[in-house]
């Protein structure tokens, strides 16, 4: 058999807590978490290196509560903790396979992470350390898409890949519109003007100004992560 080859050196992975979630209303789906981890696992052998940021919409998503019992800024706080806490588990779930892994953290909690230092990220991915970002940006009113798009940009990556439950960018809700087409490919602008559900605006239009690519792709798809980095077409690529 042929053996798979990266096309990818540098990879950034967006796993939002949603994907931990597995069947469960909240928290982690332990079953989940193995399985994708076991993924990780498969493309760390194919030589590249590998940045992830993790979401907490599977703990706490911050301004949800629209009686503002709980103000915006500590609930955004609220959400970045939570990604820490995700991170941990990512982290636990990748050591028990023997990957080599880092947590950086936007917040510092020194007990379980380092903070997010850039160099020092450089320096884990030479030694061929999975890096778990974690908190986000460290700023409220951001999202972990926004994390994501930074964190590809500064760090140099090659490419954004952003899991989510379906399989792709579509023209309208394919889970309620059975016309609803789907992208192969589609352009920042048109994400951006026909507001299609891809990664939230600051996200997209980092990545556009930068000329950073996203795939959408759907993460519970056995081999997907795999495949994508190996060059085959899955998913909605968004380009300029
Ligand atoms: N958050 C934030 N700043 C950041 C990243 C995240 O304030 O830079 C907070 C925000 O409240 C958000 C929550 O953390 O709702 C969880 O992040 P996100 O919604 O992006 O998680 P995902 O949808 O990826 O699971």
């Amino acid at each position: 058999m042929k053996k798979m080859k990266a096309i990818y050196k540098r990879v950034l992975l967006k796993i939002s807590g949603e994907a931990l979630l597995g069947e469960k209303s909240f928290g982690i789906d332990y079953q989940v978490l193995d399985r994708i981890c076991q993924e990780i696992l498969e493309i760390k052998k194919l030589d590249l290196e590998l940045i992830i940021v993790v979401g907490a919409g599977n703990i706490w998503r911050g301004g949800e509560d629209k009686n503002a019992i709980i103000d915006r800024v500590p609930s955004d706080f609220i959400g970045m903790m939570g990604t820490i806490m995700n991170a941990v588990a990512i982290q636990s779930s990748l050591e028990s396979k023997g990957l080599d892994s880092r947590i950086a953290s936007a917040l510092d909690v020194p007990a379980v992470a380092e903070p997010y230092i850039r160099r020092r990220v450089l320096q884990h991915l030479e030694k061929n350390r999975v890096v778990v970002c974690a908190a986000g940006t460290g700023n409220p009113f951001f999202t972990t898409d926004s994390a994501a798009a930074l964190r590809a940009l500064e760090l140099d990556c090659d490419i954004v890949l952003k899991a989510t439950n379906i399989d792709g960018v579509y023209d309208a809700d394919p889970r309620t519109n059975p016309q609803a087409k789907k992208y192969d490919e589609v352009t920042f602008d048109e994400v951006l003007e026909r507001r299609l559900k891809v990664m939230d605006s600051t996200a997209i239009a980092q990545c556009r100004d930068n000329n950073m690519p996203i795939i959408i792709f759907e993460l519970m798809k056995a081999g997907n992560i795999k495949k994508i980095i190996c060059g085959e077409k899955i998913g909605t690529k968004v380009v300029i």
